[in-house]
């Protein structure tokens, strides 16, 4: 049986897909072999990467001025590559909203002047800071952000206001709303929550970045290697990249991003009215600043929230427990969670509330 699970990556994945994927798994298109084993130099091969990153464009409405690059490593290699290639006059800006964004500042911190220009650390990352442009500096070679901080459960709702290229950590909300890509100076994701499969990591990054990498550079993480080579320098993440396509594909069909964003706000409105409605539960986030994608939620004590945890999963409600560090209930909505998924755990908060409550 199929379970709802609102794990915050990796994560779960349209059964539609995942049952096309088992169906070519041992014959993809008549190539009498899977994608799986596929030489990433064969036409069939080429046709699933150049695919998906139509799609993507498609998807994203991503300007013919930016390369998209499908690349391993994750989210955190990005962390180091994205200092080694867009290092100019050694300065950058980082806003801090959560433990990834200060993971990216300390590894931006070993190759230049990594400036934490705000933070939210006052208030155990529970909001976003709203700064003005006089917060940053306009000659910074960047400024990075976290558009969806995945373990605080916190969102930027509008962009930071800067001269500086933005740089944006996506991993965790790609797709899930709509972005003007052409604010970005890059944007990168690692692609095991909106995407598809751990393994992938997909990079949007605008012409003029590109080709003035630090010397010392390694050639793999330079972005002109994967943008000259059209991500197949070396060997891809190939089946990765298949179920990306095929993620990409299924988005397109339930009307795209916009229709996407549309549900995604239907799905949270549902969790944020249940826990605002009742005085059992507790968010700890201003609206404004509420993550559509990972919701957190608390009850009045670390056993209740364990309790909870523990007869979610019996009820095939799986994956709910909080960070390590945070606690409490983290319900990650990306957008493979159908609705119904959200109602049923719906339901069950108002039952075990009912059952709890003194
Ligand atoms: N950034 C964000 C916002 C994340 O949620 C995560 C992973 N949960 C990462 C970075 C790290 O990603 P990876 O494991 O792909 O390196």
């Amino acid at each position: 049986m199929r379970v709802y699970n609102f794990s915050s990556g990796p994560a779960a994945l349209p059964e539609s897909v995942l049952r096309r994927a088992a169906s070519e798994m041992l014959d993809y298109e008549g190539s009498g072999m899977s994608v799986m084993e596929m030489t990433h130099r064969s036409k069939t091969f080429l046709e699933i990467i150049r695919e998906a990153e139509r799609l993507l464009r498609e998807l994203m409405n991503v300007p013919l001025n930016y390369k998209i690059l499908f690349l391993q490593g994750g989210a955190t290699l990005q962390f180091s590559a994205v200092p080694m290639n867009l290092y100019r006059k050694g300065k950058a800006d980082y806003i801090i909203t959560g433990q990834w964004a200060k993971k990216a500042a300390d590894e931006g911190a070993r190759y230049l002047e990594a400036r934490c220009v705000s933070t939210s650390k006052d208030k155990n990352f529970t909001y976003i800071p709203a700064d003005g442009p006089e917060a940053f500096d306009g000659d910074a070679d960047y400024c990075h952000f976290t558009t969806n901080n995945t373990v605080y459960g916190t969102r930027f709702a509008s962009l930071p206001e800067t001269r500086a290229p933005l740089v944006a950590d996506m991993s965790s909300c790609i797709l899930s709303e709509v972005y003007d890509v052409s604010k970005f100076g890059l944007i990168y994701a690692g692609a095991q929550k909106n995407i598809g499969p751990a393994g992938l990591t997909v990079v949007i990054v605008r012409e003029d970045l590109i080709g003035n990498a630090l010397p010392s550079t390694p050639l793999i993480l330079d972005y002109k290697t994967h943008a000259d080579d059209e991500s197949l320098h070396n060997t891809p993440p190939t089946y990765a990249v298949y179920i990306a396509m095929l993620m990409f594909r299924w988005l397109k069909e339930q009307g795209g991003v916009a229709a996407m964003q549309r549900q995604n706000e239907a799905k949270a409105k549902l969790l944020y009215d249940c826990i605002d409605g009742s005085s059992f539960y507790e968010s700890h986030i201003a609206p404004r600043d509420r993550s559509l994608m990972n919701i957190l939620f608390f009850t009045r004590s670390e056993e209740l929230d364990k309790k909870f945890v523990k007869e979610a999963t019996a009820e095939g409600l799986v994956s709910l427990g909080g960070y390590r560090t945070v606690g409490g209930m983290r319900a990650s909505v990306y957008n493979a969670m159908p609705y119904e998924g959200v109602e049923k755990l719906v339901g069950f908060m108002k039952d075990f509330e009912a059952k709890n409550s003194r």
